[in-house]
């Protein structure tokens, strides 16, 4: 059962929307990279386990913090024992040397398995102290298929892409009744989830800088065209009711820029296609509320429902 689903992280949809919108440095481009697929191999990942979720209580992208550390689980599951995994969407060759990992072309990665133990140590003395009594046993999950590690000792908890059935099947043997105890302990990690702001690590940016337009709902390039009703990808062929653009895109202008006021102008400007003030207040007004008004006032909009705006 799924106690917490998974969603993509507020830093991954932020440098997505700034990639169509601004030119990414290449540091920040491959930090954009990387967590578009560390999210998509979370997501096989997710899949894989679907055959076992029932059994227990799966908590996924917790962001906990022990004695001022942060760390983050990609996936927990609770039953008898507390299962954590860790997930990674590796692709190509990598080697181990002692405790170091490199790439196939000999440059050092950071190591999954000291993260891993590092997180697994932190919900140990975490889990200790609410007063639970459980073991916790952690996996390093590799799941893209093109992925190798040569010179990998047998005794490490890592799970190739090709032994997902195995682990599976070893997860279906374990299942037992959850019990209060198993419950209790999910609801106390999901009270201490914590929420991480990225802000701070995102390159600058301002309204002024970024381009505008609306961003397609799949491919999110530019590229797209409004018909009357509809929004028409030319990248990718994705159609999407217009109004429901608009109001992704009002979402996006509030997430790369919470600060700013949210006017009609702005929208409009930030949609650039839209051709009349009014149409973007027809489309906005279910949502939010409009104050303000007469010649040459604009419209400041607030939500109507704070359940709009996705937090992660
Ligand atoms: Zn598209």
């Amino acid at each position: 059962m799924i106690v917490k689903s998974r969603v993509e992280s507020l830093e991954l949809q932020i440098l997505r929307m700034l990639n169509a919108r601004m030119n990414l440095s290449p540091k920040e481009y491959s930090n954009y990279l990387y967590l578009e697929k560390g999210y998509e191999g979370e997501v096989i990942f997710d899949r894989w386990m679907e055959e076992v979720e029932k059994g227990f209580l799966v908590m996924n992208d917790l962001l906990l913090e022990y004695g001022n550390t942060k760390f983050q689980i990609d996936s927990l599951f609770i039953s008898k024992m507390i299962h954590l995994f860790e997930v990674k969407y590796f692709e190509g060759d990598y080697f181990i040397e002692g405790d170091r990992w490199y790439t196939s072309n000999g440059v050092e990665i950071k190591n999954p398995l000291q993260q891993m133990e590092r997180a697994e140590s932190l919900l140990r003395r975490m889990v200790r102290d609410l007063g639970f009594n459980m073991n916790i046993e952690s996996t390093l999950v590799f799941v893209n298929p093109n992925f190798y590690l040569y010179q990998a000792p047998r005794n490490l908890p890592i799970i190739f892409p090709n032994q997902i059935p195995r682990l599976l099947n070893n997860l279906q043997k374990q299942i037992t009744p959850i019990r209060n105890i198993h419950s209790n302990l999910a609801e106390r990690l999901l009270s201490l989830h914590t929420h991480d702001s990225p802000y701070e690590r995102l390159p600058g940016y301002s309204f002024g800088m970024l381009k505008k337009g609306i961003a397609c709902s799949h491919c999110h390039t530019l590229n797209t065209i409004v018909t009357r009703k509809t929004l028409i990808c030319n990248s990718c062929g994705k159609k999407e009711n217009i109004q429901s653009a608009v109001l992704r895109s009002v979402r996006e202008l509030q997430l790369l820029l919470p600060e700013e006021e949210l006017t009609v102008s702005r929208i409009q400007e930030w949609c650039k296609s839209i051709k009349t003030k009014k149409a973007i207040r027809n489309m906005v007004f279910e949502n939010y509320t409009l104050s303000g008004c007469g010649r040459g006032a604009h419209y400041t909009i607030k939500e109507k429902d704070e359940g709009f705006l996705l937090i992660e």
